[in-house]
Formats: C-alpha cells, sequence, structure tokens
C-alpha cells in the first residue's frame, strides 16, 4: 500500500464567482424559455455556438446538463427510462440518463436554480464531430417536442485537416445561417459573429493558461478541480462574462505558483488523465489521490475545449477549423503524438485510461495506445473500466486498486 496522507481539497476562491455565473446563466435561459424574451438553441458542447449567440440565441448545453445528472448522480436511476423506450443502455449514458430526466420530469437544475424543467428549445444544433450519439439525441428532441433541427456532420479520425475538409464545413456553417434566420427572426451579422468569435477565443486562450498552470511543479490546480471550472469555457464562450471569470481564475492560480501554494501538498507524483471523468466520483478520485501525493495535472477532457483557430480573421473558417481539429476528431496517430506533447509538457510520470464503457469515443485505450505509448515513453499506466454517468458500470474497489498499483509503480 502506497503511503497515505490525511488532506483535505483546497478550495479555489474563483469558485464563488463560477457559481454566480452558472446561476446567471441558467436564470437567463430559464426567463427566456418562460417569457420567449429570447429565442433558446440547444447546441452540442463542440457545435457552433458562437453562430448561435451572434443571433442572440440564449444557449443551452445539453451534454452540460448530462454532466450535472452524472455529478449529482441521479443518473443511474433515470437511465431505464430511456432504455425502455428502446435506447440501448450501452449508448451514451449522457443521452439515456438526459432523455431519462426529461421523460421522469426530473432535473437537478430545480434545486441548483429553482427551474421547474430544462429550457424549452426554439432550434437543435448539432455538430458530429464529437460522435452520432449527439444527433439521436437532439433528434430525440425535434420529433418529441417538434422543434426544427440542423447541424453539421464532421469526417471522424482525421490526420492533418486539409482545405477541402475546411471548405466543406465552412459551407456547412454557412448552411445554418437561413434556419437560424427564420427561427431568430433576426438578419445574419457578419459583424456580430465576429465580435462573438473574437469572445470565444479570448475565452479559450485564458483557459488554456489557467490549465497550463499546472505544468508548474508542484502544480496549482487539479484536474478535478479542471472539470468544475471548465463550465463557463463551456456554456459561456463568446459572452465576456465568462473571459472576465477566467482572468480572475488564471490570475488566482499564478498567485498560488508565487507563493508556493500546491493543490496537493507534498506533491511527489504527477499523472494525466485520458478520457472522461467518472463525473459521480469526482470528489472520492479527488481524495484518493491527494492522500497519495499525487495530482492529475492534466487531461485531454479539459483540454478539449482549447480552440486555437479560433484566432482565424474569418469567423466561419475559425469555427470550421477550430471544431475538426480537436482530438476526438482526430486519428491515433495524432493522438499519440497529442499524448506525447502533453506528458513531456507537464511532466507526466503515468497515465490513467478511462475506459468509458459508453463512450468509444472518449475512450482511447481499446486499440492497443496505452501499450504503444508505453513503450516508447517508459511510464507505467492503467486502464479503468467504468463510466461517465452510469455508476453500476464502475467498481470502486477495482479502480481504487489500480489507481494504487499505478502511484506504487511511480
Ligand atoms: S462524445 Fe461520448 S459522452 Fe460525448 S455525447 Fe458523444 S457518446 Fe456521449
Amino acid at each position: 500500500m502506497s503511503e497515505e496522507k490525511k488532506t483535505s481539497i483546497k478550495k479555489i476562491r474563483s469558485a464563488g464567482p463560477m457559481r454566480d455565473l452558472m446561476a446567471d446563466y441558467f436564470r437567463e435561459l430559464d426567463e427566456a424559455a418562460k417569457t420567449g424574451s429570447a429565442k433558446v438553441a440547444w447546441c452540442t458542447s463542440v457545435g457552433p455556438a458562437e453562430l448561435l449567440r451572434a443571433f442572440g440565441f440564449r444557449v443551452y448545453f445539453p451534454e452540460n446538463h448530462g454532466a450535472m445528472l452524472g455529478s449529482t448522480r441521479v443518473a443511474s436511476d433515470l437511465i431505464p427510462a430511456a432504455n425502455a423506450i428502446g435506447y440501448s443502455p450501452d449508448i451514451c449514458s449522457y443521452l439515456t440518463s438526459d432523455i431519462g430526466s426529461w421523460l421522469r420530469k426530473s432535473t437537478p437544475l430545480t434545486k441548483a436554480y429553482g427551474m421547474a424543467t430544462v429550457p424549452k428549445p426554439d432550434v437543435l444544433v448539432y455538430n458530429t464531430n464529437q460522435c452520432r450519439d449527439v444527433q439521436d439525441w437532439l433528434s430525440y428532441y425535434a420529433r418529441e417536442l417538434r422543434v426544427p433541427i440542423c447541424g453539421i456532420q464532421t469526417p471522424r479520425s482525421l490526420g492533418d485537416i486539409a482545405q477541402h475538409h475546411v471548405d466543406d464545413l465552412m459551407a456547412q456553417h454557412k448552411a445554418l445561417v437561413p434556419l437560424l434566420e427564420q427561427v431568430s427572426g433576426k438578419r445574419f451579422d457578419i459583424d456580430a459573429l465576429r465580435e462573438t468569435v473574437a469572445s470565444s477565443y479570448r475565452c479559450t486562450t485564458l483557459w488554456k493558461r489557467v490549465l497550463r498552470t499546472a505544468t508548474h511543479v508542484p502544480a496549482p490546480v487539479t484536474f478535478f478541480d479542471d472539470t468544475i471550472h471548465m463550465g463557463p469555457a463551456v456554456v459561456l464562450r463568446g459572452d465576456e462574462r465568462a473571459v472576465r471569470y477566467y482572468e480572475g481564475l488564471a490570475a488566482e492560480l499564478e498567485e498560488r505558483i508565487r507563493d508556493k501554494v500546491a493543490a496537493v501538498d507534498g506533491e511527489a507524483h504527477r499523472l494525466y488523465w485520458e478520457g472522461m471523468p467518472v463525473w459521480g466520483k469526482l470528489r472520492e478520485h479527488a481524495e484518493l489521490f491527494m492522500a497519495r501525493r499525487t495530482c492529475v495535472v492534466a487531461s485531454t477532457y479539459c483540454n478539449s475545449w482549447i480552440f486555437e483557430a479560433l484566432a482565424n480573421k474569418d469567423p466561419f473558417e475559425a469555427m470550421a477549423r477550430a471544431y475538426a481539429e480537436l482530438f476526438i476528431v482526430r486519428n491515433e496517430a495524432f493522438k499519440e503524438g497529442y499524448l506525447e506533447r502533453m506528458v513531456r509538457d507537464y511532466g507526466i510520470g503515468g497515465i490513467i485510461y478511462h475506459d468509458a464503457k459508453t463512450c468509444p469515443n472518449n475512450s482511447n485505450n481499446r486499440y492497443g495506445m496505452p501499450g504503444r505509448l508505453a513503450s516508447k515513453l517508459k511510464i507505467p499506466y492503467v486502464v479503468v473500466n467504468g463510466d461517465l454517468n452510469d455508476l453500476r458500470l464502475y467498481s470502486e474497489e477495482q479502480a481504487r486498486t489500480q489507481f494504487e498499483a499505478l502511484v506504487e509503480q511511480l
């Protein structure tokens, strides 16, 4: 058994402003859906949020709701309701828990923000860059609520992004405009889109600065903190309030570095988390590693909201490139190179691969990558079976044993 130390998770001051910001975001959505003061668009997490915001839509992200269902540990109880109407227990558990939540008329938004229900959409917009499940997920609501749906089909498993990919994706983004004009009742304004993309780029740059603070030894922040603080980067990119929030968070973490404050006291080991978080077990995982003076300093998941290509002057090209360059869209060779760079940049001593049963798209252990990288990088790894939301697919005992075995090898 590795050395275990009694310790507690260090509070990040910015958590207060973040809670206020998220509360404002949900209040505005609720108000828009109830009163019609603004139109509501549902968007997939790496969908064209900037385009929607440029039309003045309040933008809601079902995956964010999925993560709430996971972290509040109600997902496993709701999934069977979606299974009962034909959605397999093997497909995305964000999808099944979210549809289960809809069918059971039960959402954690009620307790957290006093919302009776999720905000009803006026339009549903997806990008299949991450998986096909998102299209099927929003299609359910399109049928159920008789709401128009549109989206972007992105090719997967890309190596280099070629100009023909970009041209096709730009054309697909532009093709969304007529429907969005019709639903929003507004003419498309290229300047509004430019401003929104520029704001989104400022947000992403600051989010990167936040994540990169963990290249410092000891790290001022952990992956488990990042999963909480990424909220505004997901749901409010393109809104200046997210920019202001990350200015504060980045400054706080840089202050921790100057004051020699570590997220994990006596940090002895540094790990990388590949794959989805187990949302219902974040606190347990954070405490388990902290007690072993181990900091999970970086992850593919949190880095997925860094969109460098949003710097492009043409807002359509910016979005087309940004949402095609994502890790999840790329081929094995790209992913291996990416992980190698992360291991080097963050001084990683070992890798945890989370094999999420219901999300093959974010489980990168299934085609030999852990073995190939281990022999190249000479660092240990572990593959933990589990799931993002369905805790029936996760064994606490087994995971704990595996985490401890990995730390022992470091
Ligand atoms: S990428 Fe995975 S977790 Fe995300 S929506 Fe698709 S299947 Fe679900």
